[in-house]
């Protein structure tokens, strides 16, 4: 059995993309055969889905933010650089603009990195939480076992 799972984005414009998420190749004959997803697949679907909705975001903020707030003409790119955001299910590379800042704005940096308003933090928050909590745990076991060991 061949199962194709396809994810359909659609922007602010209405303008919709369709894009093949994973293809997955199943013999129900299979002395491992599993029923479903397994925890291995689900694990890379949800991967690969987080990548092409974070770039599929980061590429509609790019496109409505290239304009100057002010003026409304397009800012000139600098260079394109790649910036990581760390995620629950892995972490995404996307591309970010960097472009020059309008002659109109009384902004002292020449360039900026139009995704920086968007994600300031380079980590979800849902991750940074899990992180956080499970930094607690481990601090509050350290301290038990410390206090134990006088
Ligand atoms: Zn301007």
């Amino acid at each position: 059995m061949k199962c194709k799972i396809q994810v359909t984005l659609e922007d602010e414009q209405g303008q919709i993309q369709v894009e093949d998420v994973i293809r997955l190749d199943k013999n129900i004959s299979d002395q491992d055969y599993c029923a479903g997803l397994s925890l291995q697949e689900s694990k890379q679907l949800l991967k690969i889905l987080q990548g092409k909705i974070v770039l599929f975001e980061a590429q509609a903020y790019a496109n409505t933010h290239r304009d100057c707030p002010c003026c409304h003409t397009k800012r000139r790119i600098k260079d394109c650089r790649y910036i990581q955001y760390k995620t629950l299910f892995g972490t995404v590379v996307t591309p970010s603009l960097r472009l020059y800042n309008c002659k109109c704005s009384d902004n002292r940096e020449k360039t900026f990195n139009i995704l920086r308003g968007w994600l300031p933090q380079h980590i979800s928050p849902e991750l940074q939480y899990i992180e956080t909590k499970w930094a607690s745990y481990m601090a509050y076991e350290k301290t038990a076992n410390n206090k134990n060991q006088n």
